[in-house]
């Protein structure tokens, strides 16, 4: 096989990351935008060793699963891979991915693995209470927004993304119109010159308060009054105008300073009955309404009866832990992001929650003190990112012994790395619940109870 051949192959599988996968003389081929069962001519990208990367040339004979793709940039950006797929088909492919993560890597028992709690009800459209618009220029000197290719620093431009609220869009417009008349205020990653690097919303989806944060290279930017009032003006939703200060060479999107410009730093939201404040650099659930799901099921792996101290490690702002303190005698929350522990503790208060206590700080190191100061918590929850937990957090956590362990994962593979650390050390794991925070994307969520052997 060379590049530029063309070749016809039918789809045999999909990948973690949402490829398809055919077979070839010997060969995988990885085929994005497509299907199981599909049958389509191919032409070679690229050719590795025992691997090869295609794209469709042209459909032979469609899948079964597939469907009109609705979005016009879906094949350039990198989001929604499945978007060519009916909901059904993607959620056999999100259970599987977790399946065979926990089996194969974590060596557990299938069985153990229960049926993905998918996003019907609430549609797989709008659901994304959060944006991050890159803002560039084009090949011809026009003003660009929308989202990163797939692997690249090119920016797909999208004026109206299916996973965003329409209030999103329409505030996009409005910036894309001021920025239009100012292009020399854009950002060029190159050269690092220029001001204006991303546009940050937000939406509170239960009070309908939006954030618009514009990520800036400096403190401020030329007309910036002449956005801003032309925002307040048209959106009287927006209850918080931040500017976000981000000087460095990076591709990490938020720097470390907010400044207000209307309004207040955070917008509130309400979650599992609860009212969360949320500020720029605070993390939270994109997908409210699955969130809460998960947090829900969290809270019953959990099965707190009213007398236990609750670890809550990786908590951003509070939101699982908060959701369970009702039910706890005590609740420790660790948050490495200083302002999310500042959320968390004015949560505590705005929710009338007195038995919380927050730490900020890396989770194995407050843990580590906390088993120090002879703190024996019967319930740990972790929320970790896609990295996992470290060995050595494992290890306290097994040394601090607490009857249940409740393991909320948003990356399968680390999450059976992880299992197999704690199986590996008298505790084992009762059951597994995927869940699909991210419809039409290729990420998946998990919750996982752990719970501790008598011997
Ligand atoms: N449980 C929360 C947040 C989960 S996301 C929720 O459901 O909303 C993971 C969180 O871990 C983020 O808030 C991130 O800031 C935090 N984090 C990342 N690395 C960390 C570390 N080493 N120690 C503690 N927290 C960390």
């Amino acid at each position: 096989m060379n590049k530029n051949d063309i070749i016809r192959l039918e789809i045999v599988d999909m990948t973690s990351d949402g490829s398809g996968v055919a077979k070839y003389d010997g060969q995988v081929v990885f085929v994005p935008d497509t299907a199981v069962s599909d049958i389509c001519d191919v032409k070679i990208l690229k050719v590795k060793k025992n691997i090869c990367y295609g794209k469709i040339e042209s459909i032979i004979e469609p899948s079964k699963d597939r469907v009109e793709s609705r979005c016009p940039v879906s094949t350039r950006c990198g989001g929604c891979v499945y978007r060519h797929m009916n909901y059904e088909a993607e959620l056999k492919i999100k259970r599987k991915k977790v399946f065979g993560a926990v089996t194969r890597i974590g060596k557990v028992d299938g069985e153990k693995v229960r049926d993905i709690i998918g996003a019907f009800d609430d549609g797989v459209d709008r659901y994304r209470n959060k944006a991050q618009i890159p803002v560039g220029i084009g090949r011809n000197g026009e003003v660009e927004m929308g989202f990163y290719s797939r692997h690249s620093h090119r920016i797909a431009p999208c004026d109206d993304c299916l996973l965003s609220p329409e209030i999103f869009t329409q505030i996009s417009e409005t910036f894309k119109e001021f920025i239009t008349k100012h292009p020399y205020l854009v950002y060029n990653e190159e050269k690092h010159s220029g001001k204006i690097r991303h546009l940050y919303l937000r939406i509170g989806e239960k009070t309908g308060e939006v954030m618009v944060c514009v990520v800036v290279n400096g403190r401020g930017f030329d007309y910036q009054e002449e956005l801003f009032n032309a925002i307040k003006e048209k959106y009287p939703q927006v209850k918080s105008a931040v500017i976000n200060v981000n000087t460095e060479k990076t591709n990490v999107i938020l720097g470390n300073e907010n400044i207000v410009v209307f309004g207040k730093e955070s917008i509130t939201d309400e979650l599992c009955g609860l009212k969360f404040e949320l500020s720029p650099l605070a993390f939270y659930q994109v997908n409210r309404t699955q969130a809460q799901r998960l947090y829900e099921k969290a809270g019953e792996y959990a099965d707190l009866k009213g007398d236990e101290v609750l670890l809550d490690l990786y908590c951003g702002t509070g939101t699982i832990g908060l959701s369970m303190a009702r039910d706890a005698k005590k609740l420790i929350g660790v948050e490495i992001i200083d302002k999310a522990i500042e959320n968390a503790k004015k949560n505590a208060k705005n929710n009338g929650i007195e038995n919380a206590r927050f730490i900020c700080g890396d989770a194995t190191k407050a843990a580590a003190e906390l088993k120090k100061e002879g703190i024996t918590p019967d319930v740990i929850v972790v929320d970790p990112p896609r990295k996992g937990l470290t060995p050595e957090l494992i290890d306290i956590i097994v040394e601090m012994g607490p009857a249940r362990v409740v393991y909320v994962s948003c990356d399968p593979a680390t999450l059976g790395r992880d299992l197999k650390q704690f199986e590996e050390q008298n505790y084992s794991v009762k059951e597994i619940t995927p869940f699909d925070l991210f419809p039409r994307t290729a990420h998946v969520e998990s919750v996982a109870l752990l719970i501790k052997q008598e011997n």
